[in-house]
């Protein structure tokens, strides 16, 4: 892994294999590399055989340090406080994916902090997981301003580290918080309740591997909606259109009313059992 799983970026280096030779130097058949350029590539070569071997906490550790380091592949870099990589256990079964930073995970440079982090706390305590056996991260490291939606671009930019966290980590099991999250990891646009409810497979693009995949709602949201449900039974009027991390779910409209925060629950029920029961999930090489 490590330095082959360096995200492509506009500036990409350019293969000049179709000119030919400079003036005077040396003839070389057409493609052939200089000597330094040819070690260059057999030095990376070999430290991409080893970085395959390496445990998945080096592997993130190098994937933070060097190929994420002060990343400036979009212009959230502009305006962020603290890039936020990812936190948890390198080896976790089940690994959450968000959307971006907030104001507060922007301010400590740790995903899922403040309220959020708080909900997505008690859901691990129901399910008797701890925060530090599971690893979090988000689509986009750095915080969009005013928590607005990310732009296609910029999930464009930044999507190759999460893959790269993915295939680290090889979990058991991903959970997509939110629609931003399940669409990524999904490569299709679909609503929240299209993609709530079953069990997909994410397909890691760089190695094709497949893990399972469930898409619930993100816990901004479901906040939001407790204080909008909360509102209602008090007899108030309905709440604004929220805007925190996290927005743009369709709740579900159909079947008893159940609250949100007791269907993340059923949906992270679900993704539990997936590595709990006799193993079936992807192979972990
Ligand atoms: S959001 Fe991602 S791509 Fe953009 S600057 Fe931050 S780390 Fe780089």
């Amino acid at each position: 892994m490590g330095a082959r799983q360096q995200p492509r970026t506009s500036g990409a280096p350019r293969q000049d294999a179709r000119r030919g030779p400079e003036r005077g130097a040396p003839s070389q058949a057409p493609g052939a590399r200089s000597q330094p350029d040819a070690n260059a590539n057999a030095n990376k070569g070999t430290l991409r055989r080893q970085a395959e071997q390496w445990p998945a906490a080096k592997k993130l550790a190098y994937l933070r340090d060097r190929s994420v380091g002060d990343c400036r592949r979009c212009r959230l870099a502009e305006t962020r406080r603290n890039l936020v990589f990812g936190v948890g256990n390198p080896d976790a079964d089940m690994m959450f994916v968000g959307e971006a930073p907030g104001a507060e995970e922007d301010r400590r440079g740790e995903p899922f902090v403040g309220a959020a982090g708080q909900r997505l706390d008690a859901w691990l305590h129901e399910l008797g997981l701890q925060r530090s056996e599971v690893y979090i991260a988000n689509v986009l490291k750095c915080r969009p301003p005013g928590n607005r939606d990310p732009h296609p671009v910029e999930i464009q930019r930044c999507s190759p580290f999460l893959h790269a966290q993915i295939r680290a980590i090889q979990p058991r099991v991903l959970v997509a918080l939110g629609r931003f999250a399940g669409c990524l990891l999904l490569d299709r646009q679909l609503k929240m309740y299209q993609m709530r409810g079953s069990v997909h497979r994410y397909r890691e693009p760089k190695t094709g591997t497949e893990f399972p995949l469930v898409v619930t709602y993100h816990p901004s949201y479901v906040l939001r909606r407790d204080a909008e449900n909360m509102r209602q039974a008090r007899g108030g009027q309905r709440g604004g259109r929220g805007g925190g991390r996290g927005s743009g779910p369709q709740p579900d409209q159909r079947g008893p009313i159940k609250s949100e925060g007791a269907k993340v629950l059923a949906d992270l029920q679900r993704a539990v059992s997936l590595f709990r029961a006799p193993p079936r999930g992807p192979s972990r090489g």
